[in-house]
């Protein structure tokens, strides 16, 4: 079984692609070769992306009421959870969070916006002004995460200083249509492509753990791939009570790791960024995550719950020897 670990980490640090076959191989190795499987994409990772760690500050600008029907997300509006709801925030809460973020050490600041063509004419216009405010007023990359947004809006988002756009495939193709009816998979896939298309960096993952097949898990991978996906954020789900997903059982840590690793050798020039549900799933082995290939992570607290503090993922990702900000 290791030779096939020795034959993916030839082929992916040779610059060759790792084929389907051999990714859907890796998903049955045993447990006890996780670590060699970890410490392959960690090689990898160290190749082609180096170092760096990108650590990503989240604000939830405007929560809950969400008309969409996601059954893994507490801000639905079609699921009693005890979420927040709240209308946007306004310019100057968003760039004193933005400031703050920088101060507690993240190098990216992310505005998320609950719901599907999230903002109207006026919220679209305090991010606008929020992005080139924070653009302007400090050093951090500025992301956003608003669902569907125009062709227009991407111009004038690019021009303001934009620098990525959130839009998860959340799942593959076929476990999609199980855990969302409101909107299509192929809605979140030319969404992607369009950011791509307007010169905005495209940030796209999902959420390990709703169910999923190990085959599910690699043809999201495969996706993201095909579809220039240039930071993939991997959320592993923190079931919500209220939510239809609220009480499927975790994944193992090690498991976690097993699919981190996976996802850099799938995508190895990618950001793999660990994203929600970190704390929780992953536990202890949180600093094995990030040996596994990773490259990023959310700093401090998510959009529904909270994250731990920043200061001891800061501490964590310097002993493990990552360059951060
Ligand atoms: S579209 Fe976004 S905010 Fe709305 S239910 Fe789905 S994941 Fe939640």
């Amino acid at each position: 079984m290791l030779s096939q670990i020795l034959q993916a980490r030839e082929t992916v640090l040779s610059g060759e692609p790792l084929s389907y076959e051999a990714a859907l191989g890796l998903t049955e190795i045993p447990s006890v070769e996780i670590p060699y499987l970890a410490a392959a994409a960690n090689e990898v990772r160290e190749k082609f992306v180096g170092n760096h760690i990108e650590s990503c500050a989240l604000s939830n600008i405007k929560s809950g009421n969400c008309s969409e029907d996601c059954k893994f997300c507490a801000q639905s509006g079609h699921y009693k959870t005890d979420s927040p709801v709240y209308p946007q925030i306004s310019v100057e809460e968003i760039v004193e969070q933005a400031k703050n973020a920088e101060t507690m050490g993240a190098s990216e600041f992310c505005m998320v916006s609950s719901g599907w063509g999230a903002t109207n004419d006026r919220e679209f216009s305090v991010v606008l002004e929020a992005v080139r405010r924070i653009s302007s007023e400090t050093k951090l990359f500025v992301d956003c995460s608003l669902g569907f947004m125009t062709s227009e809006q991407m111009v004038q988002l690019k021009d303001a200083g934009l620098y990525r756009n959130n839009h998860n495939l959340e799942a593959s193709r076929d476990y999609f249509e199980k855990i969302c009816a409101t909107h299509t998979y192929q809605d979140r896939v030319n969404h992607v492509e369009m950011v791509r298309h307007y010169g905005i960096h495209p940030c796209s993952g999902g959420i390990l753990g709703m169910g999923e097949t190990p085959k599910d898990r690699v043809d999201l991978a495969f996706e993201l791939a095909r579809i220039g996906a240039d930071c993939v954020p991997v959320n592993i789900l923190n079931p919500r009570a209220g939510t239809p997903l609220g009480h499927v059982a975790a994944l193992e840590p090690m498991e976690i790791i097993r699919y981190i690793a996976l996802y850099r050798l799938i995508l190895p020039k990618s950001t793999i960024k660990i994203a929600g549900g970190r704390e929780v799933n992953l536990r202890d082995l949180q600093a094995m995550a990030m040996q596994a290939g990773a490259n990023g992570l959310i700093l401090g607290n998510y959009l529904t719950t909270m994250g731990r503090n920043p200061a001891r993922d800061i501490q964590m990702l310097k002993d493990l020897g990552f360059e951060v900000k």
